[in-house]
């Protein structure tokens, strides 16, 4: 069995964010989501329980010492994977010092658990030592299934596995409920998917400075593209066009659940802009890319800006593809 990395030794970096004036974000984002949907509603409100539908979180809120966390990166996947990196989530909370921990986001998921690669959607609780494992994965069913012919598996990983490995994008927070941000989007005008397009707003409206977010979304009706990774490719995969052959993809049905983060502007830390995978209650998840059916594309998502971001086990390359 594959031993994940000591959490303690693993190269950190810390930076803090930009946290601009919220009410002054749900104005950029009411504005701005305009160029790209239909219907915009933003608010600045208590966050609902999010562990209730159609959420499903493992914690009730996105509140306390809101930390994102990019972890690895794509060159430990790409040309050819990177076995060695293997990483414990739990004592991610214990070295950050944020307790209880809620982990919530996107990432490889933990491949000597399922035997192949495969996508995680990370939902994982620990206080006082106690994990509340809810991250689920998703892979090929069959693994061996060529492109095209093979389907999800969605399977929520047992308590005592609270690994992920590769890359990882994580909002990690106390998980208490508090002030967060609403975002409701309506019939897709744009070519913008809904993480893109908030993304893009807070890029043009806050030059050069790294603005974090995290959080959840639902896609409540119409479809969403996803791809799933399917075993490690024994070939390197070498451009984008490599790794679009390599990955399979999937039109999945609303209502899906959607973790991750993204961020407004790399400073130079080789970070991914935007990462959300998704879960649902009918059996499919996977990498969200955009919804198919604009037209009645309708997102409700709940977000918190992030204080910190923690930069861990940048990998020594950076590649200029497959980042999408
Ligand atoms: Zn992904």
């Amino acid at each position: 069995m594959a031993k994940a990395l000591n959490t303690k030794t693993l190269p950190i970096l810390k930076t803090i964010l930009h946290m601009p004036d919220i009410n002054e974000v749900v104005e950029v984002l009411s504005d701005g989501l305009k160029a790209n949907f239909a219907e915009v509603s933003v608010d600045y409100v208590d966050c609902p329980d999010l562990t209730k539908e159609p959420f499903h979180l493992a914690s009730s809120g996105l509140g306390g010492n809101p930390h994102l966390l990019d972890i690895g990166g794509v060159s430990y996947l790409l040309p050819l994977v990177n076995r060695e990196k293997i990483y414990n989530l739990a004592d991610m909370c214990k070295v950050l010092e944020v307790e209880p921990g809620f982990l919530l986001g996107a990432g490889a998921g933990p491949w000597p658990h399922l035997g192949v690669n495969c996508e995680g959607v990370i939902n994982l609780r620990v206080e006082n030592g106690k994990v509340d494992q809810q991250t689920r994965i998703a892979s090929i069913s069959p693994t061996t299934a060529e492109k095209g012919t093979g389907s999800c598996k969605l399977e929520v990983l047992p308590q005592s596995e609270t690994r992920s490995a590769l890359l990882v994008n994580l909002l990690l927070s106390q998980g208490k409920p508090g002030k967060v941000l609403r975002v409701v989007c309506k019939k897709r005008t744009g070519t913008l998917d809904y993480i893109a397009a908030i993304r893009q707003c807070l890029a043009n409206k806050y030059v050069d400075k790294c603005i974090g977010l995290g959080g959840a979304f639902v896609l409540k009706e119409g479809k969403s593209k996803h791809h799933i990774m399917p075993d490690f490719s024994k070939i390197a995969l070498n451009s984008n066009a490599d790794v679009e052959d390599w990955l399979h993809f999937f039109d999945m049905s609303a209502p899906m659940i959607n973790l991750g983060t993204l961020v407004s502007h790399d400073p130079g830390l080789d970070l991914r802009l935007q990462h959300f995978h998704a879960f649902s209650q009918h059996g499919e998840g996977g990498h969200y890319h955009i919804d198919t059916t604009p037209d009645t594309a309708h997102y409700l998502g709940y977000f918190t800006l992030a204080e910190i971001l923690v930069r861990v086990d940048r990998p020594p390359e950076t590649l200029d593809f497959g980042q999408d």
